[in-house]
């Protein structure tokens, strides 16, 4: 098994220099739209379960530790902008370590996600060196590098899984952290269990120059945005797309067309944006999902875009993919439906 493993430590190397080589020539595409996306790290999985690589890692000169308390990052605030990177031995003199998950390695040099408990979070709040601050208002206000957002959000929520998942779901008997973070055993029945990711769909129903946006209860009170929900077992992504848009505005869509994908970290989402063709025309609102829903013109929605709409009716942010979803279809009206 070592000299598998060893083997496989060898052709990590090169899939990781010629994934540097990729990304500094830009051949994954265009830069990513929205935050969270487009991570830089390889995650050099196949290190896992090598714990001597993992201890020597750790100590690494470079290494790099994210610090993750509950929906509270800890940031170095002496500079700005502050900086979520920790060095091994300033992380674990944050407080009491929950977990420490092996995110991957960036140019070689590794990364950790931590998770410390609250009440150490707590006492870190008064210390004018840190600033402790929530994901979604680190990428809103550009509070760090946006090369961080993506391992924030992996270590998110992942840290996040392990904090809801400390029995077995199966016998009830406390689990145990293998794998570097990303596996929890069962010692009394065997479970093996991973981290889970739930998908959501979130899409824009379109008919020629029109589509349907929606208000949740929940959004600031000009704010309209895309629909979504979760898909459930045993429905695939357009299934889910139609059933919500019925259910949420009572539409019929037809055909469905994949946009693009954004992680979701909060806590375990993955959001899968759509555009779908509408045929029919009539607005019935699931009032205990949503606030309000109307069909806008491409042409209002690009004063919202904007932030110029003479109502102050806006979108989401840049950072948020339902952004994208409703900006795709401005610049490309019904053709965001062809494939
Ligand atoms: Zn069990």
């Amino acid at each position: 098994m070592r000299g598998i493993a060893n083997a496989a430590l060898t052709s990590r190397g090169g899939a990781a220099s010629i994934r540097r080589k990729m990304t500094k020539e830009r051949d994954f595409g265009p830069p990513p739209r929205q935050a969270y996306s487009g991570s830089l790290l390889e995650r050099a999985a196949n290190f896992r379960g090598d714990d001597a690589k993992l201890a020597a890692l750790y100590q690494h000169r470079r290494a790099g530790v994210y610090v993750i308390s509950g929906e509270s990052i800890v940031l170095k605030a002496q500079r700005a902008p502050p900086d979520p990177l920790h060095m091994p031995d300033e992380a674990r003199a944050l407080g009491t370590v929950r977990e420490t998950v092996f995110l991957g390695l960036v140019d070689d040099a590794p990364r950790f996600g931590v998770g410390i408990d609250a009440a150490a979070a707590d006492a870190l709040k008064s210390r004018s060196d840190l600033k402790l601050i929530d994901l979604r208002t680190i990428a809103v206000q550009g509070e760090v590098d946006a090369v961080h957002l993506p391992p924030l959000a992996e270590a998110k929520a992942i840290l996040g899984w392990h904090a809801r998942h400390r029995f077995c779901p199966n016998c009830s008997a406390a689990t145990i952290v293998s794998q570097a973070g990303w596996r929890r055993d069962c010692p009394a029945c065997k479970a093996e269990h991973f981290p889970r990711t739930d998908p959501v769909v979130i899409m824009l129903p379109v008919a020629g120059e029109r589509c349907v946006l929606g208000r949740s209860p929940r959004f600031p009170p000009t704010m309209w945005s895309c629909l979504a929900g979760f898909c459930e077992p045993g429905e695939s992504l357009e299934e889910a797309v139609r059933r919500e848009v019925a259910e949420e505005v009572g539409l019929t869509c037809a055909q469905v067309r994949y946009f693009d994908s954004q992680p979701w970290p909060f806590p375990s989402s993955l959001m899968i944006g759509c555009h779908a063709r509408a045929v029919t025309e009539q607005i019935v609102i699931d009032k205990s999902e949503i606030e309000e829903a109307r069909w806008f013109d491409r042409a209002e929605l690009n004063l919202m875009l904007a932030r110029q709409h003479p109502d102050g009716l806006s979108t989401p942010p840049p950072i948020a993919i339902a952004h994208h979803i409703i900006r795709d279809f401005i610049e490309r009206g019904s053709g965001v439906l062809v494939s």
